[in-house]
């Protein structure tokens, strides 16, 4: 790649990816304030506004977060619906799964999620049956990226909304080069500060830049069957969040 790392073979992605969570899953929630300044919380915001789950209302409201790992997304979600809304965290790794399991146990909201191991590319879960699916800077350490939005597509019901939040490339070439600065010499140096080890940090952040644009991205949700596909950019384009319906 342009900045001399090599690309790794699917397989052997995962298993990188997996070691990186696997390393920091006790250190993730203050690495992600240390590595974005803070920031991830408002684009977490600005994906919960989007998704707006049902604040009032009978109906169940079941959601199913794809690399849900720690648990934020989730919580988020049900500190704004309904008392009988439920969360599904769906993982990879069993490590994150922990950490999530315990906060979520000092929160006490331990009996509103259900923690289930599986990869996003092949969901250990029933078909038609999330009114929601949510996946939060998942789906770039994610190797087949196709699979994954089609397992999403299969698990909603019908009427049922798709909505990613990831990092993207930034829409102005100048800051594109900025962003690109910060990220691989800022980003390491605070993973090595913090959790002993630069070199995962690298990793995830060359994943960033091979992740597909923005318009790429639509349309592999298009493809995967659904409809009302749209990019809503956060950070001047450095994140996205891409929200689908299955109709
Ligand atoms: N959604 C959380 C958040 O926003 O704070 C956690 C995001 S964390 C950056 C990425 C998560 O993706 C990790 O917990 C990792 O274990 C998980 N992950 C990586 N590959 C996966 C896969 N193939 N299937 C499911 N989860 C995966």
């Amino acid at each position: 790649t342009a900045f001399g790392y090599r690309t790794v073979a699917l397989g052997e992605k995962q298993t990188m990816v997996d070691d990186v969570f696997h390393k920091v899953a006790r250190r993730y929630d203050i690495m992600n304030d240390a590595m974005s300044g803070g920031l991830h919380r408002l684009w977490k915001d600005a994906f919960i506004a989007k998704l707006a789950p049902p604040r009032s209302g009978s109906r169940p409201y079941e959601v199913l977060d794809v690399a849900g790992g720690t648990g934020d997304i989730t919580f988020r979600i049900l500190g704004k619906a309904h008392d009988r809304a439920k969360v599904t965290i769906c993982d990879i790794n069993h490590a994150m799964l922990t950490v999530g399991r315990e906060r979520a146990e000092r929160r006490g909201v331990a009996d509103r999620i259900e923690f289930v191991q599986g990869n996003a590319e092949d969901l250990p879960i029933a078909s038609d049956r999330f009114n929601a699916y949510t996946i939060a800077f998942g789906i770039r350490n994610v190797p087949r990226i196709q699979e994954a939005v089609n397992e999403a597509f299969r698990v909603l019901k019908p009427g049922g909304r798709f909505l990613c939040l990831e990092f993207s490339q930034m829409d102005l070439p100048l800051a594109d080069k900025l962003y690109d600065l910060y990220s691989f010499n800022v980003i390491p140096a605070i993973g090595k500060m913090i959790a002993g080890d630069a070199e995962p940090y690298r990793y995830l952040v060359e994943s960033i830049r091979v992740f597909p644009h923005k318009a790429r991205f639509a349309k592999m949700i298009q493809d995967a069957g659904f409809s009302r596909v749209d990019v809503t950019p956060l950070a001047g384009g450095a994140v996205a969040i891409h929200s689908g319906w299955k109709l």
